[in-house]
């Protein structure tokens, strides 16, 4: 078999790797449906992200199941089942309190941009769906995987509910998912942050109410303005730098909340400043499968069409072309088929 591994900076071969077996008996092993790339992928493909040598790539997954361990209880071979980048038992305490991404059995998918792959704690991290859905419902279903599950949880941490107002920082694939996700919650007023043409319709397309171009500071006077010198009741942080960061808490209303699922890149917080703010802070690695059987039925009953953020579909072995174009801003997200 072949995969994806990173070797530096913009170094991102597709090479021969050992085919993935059963290691434990609480693993399974799924042929890919569908993988793609994240934008955090970008952050150790640009170099802003050490890595320890060649680095198997890919944590968004969706496929048939081939084989499963002999421990394996809910997950059978034939079915299509989709799990989170982080695989979780769903039993341990952090679990039951719905933050299965801080499981104390996790591990951190990798290697999923590949045409196969070993998932470890097969029962507590896939979840299966009624039967193999149809192609056009793949992109969407992939999107539960990370994407869409990191917006929903960015939504649900920074308390959105019926008639909230709603800034979303970052117009990547996750700040639109973000954007979707308000909208589903009952989000009256939803303002994405975005400066890029296409990013901008799609965002009105998953229901943005208003559109802000400026940063820094000047976006955060636009936010005033727009709320009457308030500010918002919920800022989605989906970026992860510390701009992003203090655009997002200055956003915010006294008593708002503010989620934040960038992956934080420099990002430091004074607590005095921050004493002042009067806000709440929620954020970290989503905790998808929490969300995965919900965002599931929603996109196979076609209540949502998350897989409008993929506009590019590669095969696999181009794996480096998909990188490219979201690197240079000429992609939102890039689909992969094995
Ligand atoms: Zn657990």
């Amino acid at each position: 078999m072949k995969g994806t591994v990173l070797y530096g900076p913009r170094d991102l071969r597709f090479e021969d790797q050992p085919d993935p077996q059963i290691e434990q008996p609480t693993d399974a092993i799924i042929t890919m449906s569908a993988t793609c790339v994240c934008g955090s992928d970008l952050w150790p493909y640009r170099g802003l992200q050490p890595i320890n040598g060649p680095t198997p790539m890919g944590h968004e997954y969706c496929g048939i199941v081939e084989e499963v361990g002999s421990a394996v209880r809910s997950v059978k071979p034939g079915q299509f089942v989709i799990g989170s980048f982080a695989t979780s038992d769903n039993t341990c305490p952090n679990c039951h309190y719905g933050y299965q991404s801080s499981c104390m059995h996790r591990e951190f998918m990798t290697r999923a941009q590949a045409p196969v792959l070993r998932v470890p704690l097969a029962d507590g991290t896939l979840v299966p769906t009624p039967g193999v859905p149809s192609d056009d419902l793949l992109p969407g279903l992939l999107t539960a995987s990370d994407v869409l599950g990191t917006g929903w949880f960015a939504a649900d941490a920074a308390n959105v509910k019926s008639g909230s107002t709603v800034v979303v920082v970052g117009d990547g694939a996750v700040g639109l998912l973000g954007v979707l996700s308000a909208k589903q919650m009952g989000a009256e007023r939803i303002i994405a942050m975005s400066r890029h043409d296409k990013r901008q319709k799609l965002a009105r397309e998953f229901g943005a109410t208003d559109i802000v171009t400026e940063r820094g500071d000047a976006g955060v006077d636009r936010i005033i303005d727009l709320t009457n010198g308030v500010g918002a009741d919920s800022v989605l942080e989906c970026v992860g730098t510390q701009e992003s960061m203090m655009q997002a808490i200055h956003a915010a209303r006294a008593g708002g909340y503010v989620s934040f699922v960038g992956v934080p890149h420099g990002v430091q917080l004074d607590g005095q400043q921050l004493f002042f703010e009067h806000v709440h802070l929620h954020g970290g690695p989503a905790p998808v499968r929490r969300y995965l059987p919900e965002l599931i039925d929603l996109v196979l009953n076609g209540k949502i069409n998350p897989g409008r953020v993929f506009d590019l579909t590669l095969p696999v072995e181009q794996v480096a072309e998909g990188y490219r174009a979201m690197d240079e801003r000429r992609a939102i997200k890039s689909l992969l088929r094995p």
